[in-house]
């Protein structure tokens, strides 16, 4: 308890993204645009977690993100936190929820999608959350958990 202390309190201002699977880390960071972050972030991965096995933990300074930013997440860390911080405290925790519909996150599975040709932005309506499977507004095929693949 007092490790993870240290770790969340290491940063004065910022977000502390925790329980990320340690395999979906880059994926995470992807999402949500990290690699053109201009403030500080620090990573740790392969971290013992009883709920995850391995997981992966995130920490970005002075950055806040909004609920819809975060929710793009759930898609692939479900079990993903963020602790709010400031002045090197905890002020707030959230958790990500899926939304009902993705946008221009996850390729469409079907390769004669309009989707895969044209510069179209992928649409799709949450109709199974576990186990996931998303629906094409194109085409209405279903891509599956185990087919996502962010673009
Ligand atoms: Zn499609």
């Amino acid at each position: 308890m007092e490790k993870k202390e240290l770790k969340v309190s290491a940063i004065q201002e910022g977000t502390v993204i925790d329980h990320i699977p340690a395999k979906d880390l880059f994926k995470v960071i992807k999402i949500l645009g990290l690699e053109d972050c201009k403030e500080q972030i620090t990573f740790g991965t392969n971290l013992e977690s009883k709920k995850l096995g391995k997981k992966a933990i995130i920490k970005i300074a002075n950055r806040f993100f909004r609920q819809e930013e975060i929710n793009k997440i759930a898609l692939i860390a479900p079990e993903a936190n963020l602790n709010i911080i400031k002045d090197y405290k905890v002020v707030e925790k959230k958790k990500v929820v899926l939304p009902d519909e993705i946008t221009g996150i996850v390729r469409c599975y079907n390769p004669n999608c309009i989707t895969n040709h044209e510069q179209v932005t992928t649409r799709f309506t949450v109709v199974s959350r576990k186990p996931l499977q998303l629906k094409c507004h194109y085409c209405e095929k279903i891509t599956d958990e185990n087919h996502i693949e962010i673009i």
